[in-house]
Order: C-alpha cells, then structure tokens, then sequence
C-alpha cells in the first residue's frame, strides 16, 4: 500500500464499529489452530449456514426460471421491485395462519438487507432497543447508521442502544417494565442466538407493551418454520393488536437452503404509522423502489416451487434433518451435564459455561475437539459465559463434533 491518500473523511459511524465483527475473527483462530495441526480435521457447528442441497423441487423451480429466460416468450427484465405478485400471493397464504394482505409482502434480496433499509427507513435519530444478546447486524447496522452513539470504553455496547438483557433467569424474555424509552425494537424468534421462541402470552406481553409505548416492534421470523410446537406463534401477527405496532422480517434463507440464492421478504401491515399519520409502508415502498430494484426473478421462481404442496413438504423434511442434528447435540451436551437452552424449535443450542468466559470455552473446545462454536459474547454483553452450537451440518459431522465433545470433555 503506497502512502496517497483522498482528501475523503472517513464515515466515523464504520470508525465505531466495534472491532472485529464476530465471525471473522471466530474465522481467524480457526485458520491459526489449523495451521498448527495441519492433519486435523475440523468440524463447524459455528455459523449458521445451510450445507444440504436444495430440495428437488425448489431446483427445478430455479431451473425452470432460469430456462424461461432464455427464451423470447419468457425473458423479462426488472419486475416489480415490491415481488411478483403470484410470490407475494403464495408467501401471504402459505406460509402465515393469519389474515395477510399480498400488497403487505414485499420481496426482498434477504432478511439482513431488509434490516440494514429498516435503519434508513427509521434514520439515526429512532432510540434502537435490542434483545441480548442479538444477532449482530442489528446493532452494527444501527452504528453504521449512526444511530447508537458512542461504543462504550470497555467494549460492552452503545451508548445509544438500548440492551434487554435475556437470560434463563428470565426466560429469555426481556424484563419490559424496566426497558428504558426507545422507539424500535428488534425482537427475534425463534432467537438467533438463543435458540428462545416467545410463547404465546409472551408476545401477547409484548404487544402490549409496545402499544402502551407507541414502540415499533421490527420481529425477525427468519426461523419460524423451524417452530414445531404449534401453540407457538410464528408470526408477531398471529397476536391481536400487533399490526398497529410491528413489521416482519423473514427469509427464504433458512427454511429452504436459499442463504446463497438470496430471496426473502418484509411484511408491513396497512395500519402501521408513524406519529404524524403516515402509513409506514409508504415509505417503505418507497425504500424498496428507489434503493432495490426487485429480488431475483430466478430466485423468485424458486420461492414459488417452494410454496407448492410438494415444495412446502420437502421443506419440512429439510427441517427436520436440521433439527436431528440440533436433538444430537442437545443430548450430547446434556450428557455432558452441560446447561443448554433451544435446539427444539430453533436451529441453535446456547450452552453455558459457568466460570468461564465465551472466548475462554470456544478456545477449550476448538483446541481439544477441533470443534468451532461461536461465542457468546459476540452477540452482546448478556451473551457472556455462553456458546451458541449451531445445528446447521453434515449429520456425520455434527455425529463426529458430539462424539469428539463427549471424549475430550466428559
Ligand atoms: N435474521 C436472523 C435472525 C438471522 O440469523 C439471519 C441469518 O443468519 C438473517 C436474519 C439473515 O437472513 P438472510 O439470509 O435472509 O439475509
């Protein structure tokens, strides 16, 4: 790198990101512990990535529209940047057991991008609150934002972030009546990464709380398809009173393998509104058409093949493998007598380790099993102590990774 420089201040909101994001350095150790055991095998059950192959019908849906395009009849260029209106039609049907209007879907490249344009939609001057720990975007996409202040000199959080802490003491559910004011909240569930679904009285809690606040509640429903229990919500609006008070991020990433492939999707009811009377989802078209484009109409084809009787089938089957790994690894922590929380209706496992830091355990674990895991403490200051196990893998690995914890650490 020479030494010319531009006359360009850097954007001191990325000069507050705290350093590091999470899975990177998570990345590096890893590098570093294989470079000193070369002839080891290393197993992840650290990132939430999918690893099996789409469905058959979920392929042959992006084929097909891939296919199309190459013929006359069937190209088309941009479409409507809101989503075809056949997908908006299938994701409000198939996939929510309440009353959701098509014109209130709008398609998306993914869950995350929908929350970094929530950031600009709201602008810097919306008081954020966050579930903690959280998945990290929401509070660095609110840093960069320039929403959440200054960090704090001990690395701990935001000064203008407000932290709920969520813990077994709790339930995993944040102590409302002592939130401080704010204006947004995200609130996860299934929980990313607690592996926590909010119950039924829980949200019902929360509603109600927003609206007696007049509080935005932004609800990532990226893992409801992973909720088996039925008496357990799958959608924030599934709660009476909620649509006045909370939009809904989800995605196609999680219950179809669609990580790589991009497609999600932002529910914002008509009746939500800004204090001055304007509908949210005004400007969130407006978002959505002047800083998208549209999602991927192949990947939009795809989404449809998933949302047929068949698709949808071959979803839940995907499902459940996922979740026979996160049922091994829960047993193979509980047999270790190991405190763990989740695994039943979210992909993750959130393993505590009294008397030991996060960094501490994931060092123990990935230097005697050659396992990575994530630490807690990246996800916010009441992720300490914890280790999230995601169950996304191969199952013989992940059979492997358990049968390598119970050896070196039973
Ligand atoms: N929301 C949560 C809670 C997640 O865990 C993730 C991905 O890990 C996302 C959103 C991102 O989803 P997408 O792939 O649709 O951007």
């Amino acid at each position: 790198m020479g030494d010319y420089v531009t006359r360009v201040s850097r954007n001191q909101n990325f000069a507050n990101l705290s350093a590091g994001y999470l899975f990177p350095e998570v990345a590096r150790r890893r590098r570093d512990f294989q470079e000193r055991n070369p002839g080891t095998k290393v197993i992840s059950l650290g990132v939430g990535n999918t690893t099996e192959a789409l469905s058959p019908r979920v392929a042959e849906g992006l084929r097909l529209g891939a296919e199309r395009l190459g013929t006359s009849e069937g190209y088309s260029g941009y479409g409507d940047e809101q989503g075809s209106g056949e997908l908006r039609a299938a994701i409000a049907e198939r996939l929510y057991r309440c009353p959701i209007a098509p014109s209130e879907v709008f398609v998306s490249d993914g869950a995350k991008c929908d929350i970094g344009r929530l950031q600009a939609l709201f602008g810097r001057e919306a008081r954020v609150a966050v579930q903690d720990p959280a998945y990290p975007v929401y509070v660095d996409g609110s840093v960069i934002a320039g929403a959440a202040g200054a960090p704090a000199a001990d690395g701990s959080g935001y000064a203008g972030i407000a932290y709920l802490p969520c813990a077994p003491g709790n339930d995993f559910f944040p102590e409302l009546s002592q939130a401080p004011e704010f204006d947004l909240l995200y609130f996860c569930s299934p929980n990313n990464p607690t592996g926590a679904c909010a119950t039924r009285a829980q949200l019902e809690e929360l509603v109600a709380f927003a609206r007696r606040r007049g509080t935005i509640i932004a609800y990532d429903a990226a893992y409801a398809e992973y909720i088996s229990d039925p008496t357990l919500p799958r959608s924030i609006f599934e709660i009476p009173g909620s649509r006045e008070v909370a939009l809904e991020v989800n995605s196609f990433s999680k219950p179809i393998g669609f990580t790589g492939v991009r497609l999600g999707w932002t529910v914002v009811p008509e009746e939500l509104r800004f204090s001055d009377g304007t509908q949210v989802s005004k400007d969130w078209n407006r978002m959505m058409t002047t800083l998208f484009n549209g999602a991927s109409n192949v990947a939009q084809a795809g989404g449809l093949a998933a949302l047929t009787d068949e698709g949808l089938a071959e979803m839940r089957s995907s499902i459940a493998y996922y979740m026979g790994n996160a049922a091994l690894i829960k047993a193979g922590l509980d047999r270790l007598g190991v405190p763990n929380y989740g695994g039943t209706d979210a992909p993750y496992i959130w393993a505590q380790f009294p008397g030991k830091s996060s960094w501490q355990a994931f060092e123990g674990i990935l230097e005697a099993c050659a396992v990575v895991t994530t630490p807690g403490s990246g996800f916010g200051p009441a992720g300490e102590g914890f280790l999230r196990f995601s169950a996304f893998g191969h199952r013989e690995e992940v059979a492997e990774a358990v049968r390598r914890l119970e050896a070196k650490l039973g």
